[in-house]
């Protein structure tokens, strides 16, 4: 993979940088012009400079509301020039993306479904060629990582550099609590493969209900993500889309006010050495280990290789359970939980068995 060039976030013109969370809210969708402009107006009032609405919504069923069309752009020209936020709305197709520009469109998202889709993705990439606009991708509905990052850099290969990543959980097969699984640890492997990456968070559409939205905003401040993608609406009862999940701007203002938000790091210079040489030493203990592990496995193979000259049967009974008997007093003996203990041994056993099975 080629490194993606990318403009820091601080300098899309979009979000001041610290403080975090940089925030974009609005409705699902535009439904009307002053349900556009009662929200803008009250999500302008606390200070939300970044304005969403859903134009044209990808619907499960055929028949719901599916948006209300080029129409609604004209509203976001609205929450422009008479509230100076940004606007932003998603694009599913070049077609989208031309009426977007017409309309002065600030910013675009691309969906989970048309993530998931090479082929719209390259024909919308190519679409905002040359145009500036800053692009969000979500992840696509499946957990696929490296679907994920093809879609950014299709978008990078077109020289789009203000490029930002939107988690908002993947469909589930079973029955959770929240309508898409987080998956959290798909938004910190995405950090791991492309650290410069900003990444939003989208507890509107991972939870699916309002009653999940201040805990999924808190793990993803927790996590260090940047920003958060909230669905806000001036009545959300009736809403024509994502009803059960959108909130009033003055509930999004006293849900981002209750947020504990740590800094990634401290202007504090004895802090910063304290914790690096705190570091060094867990790097250091961390080599011990591992060090110690490979020990370990050479005597269990010295030990395979014996049984093996001798006819004796792996697993001897009685033998694991002494080991592990010590290994529970000793985890006592040193204060550590003995379960977390006997989780780590029983992975060794395992690993054990395994390499003697294959001598
Ligand atoms: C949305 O943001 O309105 C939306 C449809 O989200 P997603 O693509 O994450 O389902
Ligand atoms: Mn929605």
């Amino acid at each position: 993979m080629t490194p993606l060039t990318l403009t820091p976030l601080s300098e899309w013109g979009f979000f001041t940088l610290p403080p975090r969370p940089c925030v974009i809210a609005g409705p699902c969708s535009a439904e009307t012009e002053a349900q556009v402009l009662d929200t803008a107006a009250g999500l302008r009032a606390f200070g939300i400079n970044v304005f969403r609405a859903g134009i044209w919504k990808p619907r499960t069923h055929p028949g719901s509301f599916e948006g209300i069309g080029v129409e609604g752009l004209r509203w976001l020209q609205k929450v422009k020039s008479e509230y100076g936020m940004k606007v932003c709305t998603e694009v599913a197709s070049a077609k989208h993306v031309f009426e977007c520009l017409k309309y002065g469109v600030d910013m675009v998202w691309i969906g989970a479904r048309t993530t998931a889709n090479p082929f719209l993705v390259q024909e919308i990439a190519e679409a905002l060629r040359d145009t500036g606009i800053p692009v969000l991708v979500k992840n696509p509905v499946n957990p696929d990582l490296d679907l994920w990052i093809g879609a950014l850099e299709r978008f990078n290969r077109e020289g789009i550099t203000k490029l930002g990543a939107i988690h908002r959980g993947v469909s589930s097969s079973e029955k959770i609590k929240y309508r898409n699984d987080p998956l959290w640890n798909m938004a910190v492997e995405l950090r791991a493969r492309i650290p410069q990456l900003p990444i939003f968070a989208d507890p509107s559409h991972m939870g699916g209900s309002r009653e999940y939205l201040r805990e999924l905003s808190q793990r993803a401040m927790d996590l260090g993500l940047e920003g958060l993608m909230i669905e806000s609406h001036c009545s959300p009862q009736c809403a024509l889309s994502d009803a059960g999940q959108q909130i009033e701007p003055p509930a999004l203002q006293a849900l981002l006010e209750s947020l504990t938000v740590r800094d990634a790091t401290s202007p504090d210079e004895e802090f910063r050495e304290n914790l690096s040489r705190l570091r060094e030493r867990i790097d250091v203990i961390d080599e011990n280990l591992i060090r110690e592990l490979a020990e370990r496995m050479k005597v269990s193979a010295e030990i395979g290789a014996a049984k093996k000259a001798h006819n004796v049967a792996i697993i001897q009974t009685g033998r694991w359970e002494r080991v592990l008997e010590k290994v529970d007093a000793a985890a006592r003996q040193y204060g550590l939980d003995p379960k977390f203990v006997r989780a780590i041994f029983d992975a060794i056993h395992e690993e054990s068995v395994q390499k003697q099975n294959s001598l």
